[in-house]
C-alpha cells in the first residue's frame, strides 16, 4: 500500500492570469468519501475563463482556487463507511456534489440542485494537485481497458452524452453540430454512440474541420461556404457548441418540424430568436448543464470501436507546468490538453 503523506503540491491560481505552486494538507476523506490520488486531468475551456478573467458570469474568483475537473486517479484511502477493497482501484471522478436531498435530487435531476458544488467552481478546489476527495459513489471505478486520459476524458464524453440525450438522439438521427471545438467532437462521438447515422458539423477553421470526422462526423462544413444553406438539412437534432449567435440561428433553421435544438455553448447571453419559426415548427429549445449520471454510459461507450478519448489529447504538461497548459489553446492545433499529476 502507497504511504499518504501528510502534505501536497497544488497548482493555485493565485490572481487572473497568475498560477502558483503551493503546499497544502492533504485532505481526509470524509466517511462517505474516497481519497483518490490524482493522475491525469485535462484543461477546460472554464479552467482557461478562470484563469484569464477570473469569473465565468455570475462565478467570481475571490479567493485563490485549485482548477482542474476532468479528473481520474487512483483511490489511495476510504472514509469509515467506505470498504477497502476499493482501495487500489482507478477511478473517474463525477465533479458535481448534489445535496442528494432537495426535490431535483429526488427525482433524478441532481444537476439542477440549487446546493450543488463542482470541483474548480468557485469557493470548492479543483484537481491540480497530487489528492483529491470524492464522495465514494462519484468515483467511479473504470477498467484497463480505458487509459488514465481517456478516464479523465469521460467528464466532457458527459457532457456530450447528456446533450445528445437531451436532443433524443437514437439509431438512424440526423444530426447538426456547429462548433468542432473538444466539446463538439465529444458530441459527434456521442451522437455516434447512440446510433445517430449522419453528424454534419460545421466550424469557421479549417484544421478543426479536417480533425472532427476522425470523431464520428459523416461531413464538416465550412459555415462561411455560400453553397450550405442549413435550411435544406432538415436534421432531427441541432446541437449547438460554438458559443456563437450565428451558428444558433443557424441551426434552428437547420432543424426539421419538430426538431430539438440543444444549447450547450455559451456566447452571447441575449440573442434575437426566430420566435415564430420555433413556435410555427413546433421546434424544441433547451439547455444543458453538465449531465446527469453519465459515467455509467461513458465508460461502456468509450471502451467501443471508433470511440477513442485518447485521440482528443493533443498535449501534456507536468502538474508545475498547469500555466502553460492553460495557455496551451494559443496554439491553433491544440484540442485538449492533459495535465500529468501522477502516473501509473
Ligand atoms: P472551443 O472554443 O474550443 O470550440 C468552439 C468551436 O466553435 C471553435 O472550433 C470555433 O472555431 C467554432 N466556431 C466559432 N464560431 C462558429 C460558427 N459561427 N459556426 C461554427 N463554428 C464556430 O470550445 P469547447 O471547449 O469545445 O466548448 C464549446 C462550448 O461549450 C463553450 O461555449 C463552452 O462554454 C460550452 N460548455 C458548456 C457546458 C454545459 O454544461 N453547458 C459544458 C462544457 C462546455
Ligand atoms: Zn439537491
Amino acid at each position: 500500500m502507497t504511504t499518504i503523506p501528510s502534505a501536497m503540491r497544488a497548482s493555485v491560481l493565485v490572481d487572473k492570469q497568475t498560477v502558483e505552486m503551493q503546499e497544502r494538507p492533504v485532505p481526509s476523506p470524509a466517511p462517505d468519501e474516497v481519497l483518490v490520488q490524482v493522475r491525469s486531468v485535462g484543461v477546460c475551456g472554464s479552467d482557461v475563463h478562470y484563469y484569464r478573467d477570473g469569473r465565468i458570469g455570475a462565478f467570481v474568483v475571490r479567493e485563490p482556487l485549485v482548477l482542474g475537473h476532468e479528473v481520474s486517479g487512483i483511490v489511495v484511502n476510504v472514509g469509515a463507511d467506505v470498504s477497502d477493497t476499493r482501495i487500489g482501484e482507478r477511478v473517474a471522478i463525477e465533479p458535481q456534489r448534489p445535496c442528494r436531498r432537495c426535490r431535483h435530487c429526488k427525482t433524478g435531476r441532481y444537476n439542477l440542485c440549487e446546493q450543488l458544488t463542482f470541483y474548480a467552481t468557485p469557493p470548492v478546489d479543483g484537481a491540480f494537485c497530487d489528492y483529491v476527495v470524492a464522495p465514494a459513489d462519484f468515483a467511479h471505478p473504470v477498467p484497463d481497458a480505458l487509459s488514465d486520459h481517456a478516464a479523465a476524458l469521460l467528464e466532457p464524453f458527459s457532457v456530450g452524452l447528456w446533450a445528445c440525450e437531451k436532443a433524443g438522439i437514437g439509431p438512424g438521427s440526423r444530426v447538426l453540430v456547429t462548433g468542432a471545438g473538444p466539446i463538439g467532437a465529444l458530441v459527434c462521438l456521442a451522437a455516434r454512440t447512440f446510433g445517430a447515422s449522419e453528424v454534419v458539423v460545421t466550424d469557421l477553421v479549417a484544421s478543426r474541420r479536417e480533425r472532427i470526422t476522425g470523431f464520428g462526423a459523416t461531413s464538416a462544413v465550412d459555415p462561411g461556404d455560400p453553397f450550405f444553406d442549413p435550411a435544406t438539412l432538415g436534421v432531427d437534432a441541432f446541437v449547438e457548441c460554438s458559443g456563437a449567435t450565428p451558428a444558433l440561428l443557424a441551426g434552428l433553421q437547420a432543424l426539421r418540424r419538430g426538431g430539438t435544438a440543444v444549447l450547450v455553448g455559451l456566447g452571447d447571453n441575449e440573442v434575437t430568436l426566430p420566435v415564430q419559426h420555433i413556435a410555427t415548427h413546433e421546434l424544441i429549445l433547451t439547455g444543458v448543464f453538465r449531465y446527469v449520471d453519465t459515467w455509467p454510459k461513458a465508460i461502456a461507450a468509450a471502451q467501443q470501436p471508433n470511440t477513442d478519448l485518447d485521440a482528443l489529447v493533443t498535449a501534456e504538461y507536468d502538474l508545475e507546468d498547469t500555466e502553460a497548459a492553460l495557455n496551451s489553446d494559443a496554439d491553433p492545433a491544440s484540442m485538449k490538453s492533459i495535465v500529468v499529476v501522477s502516473r501509473g
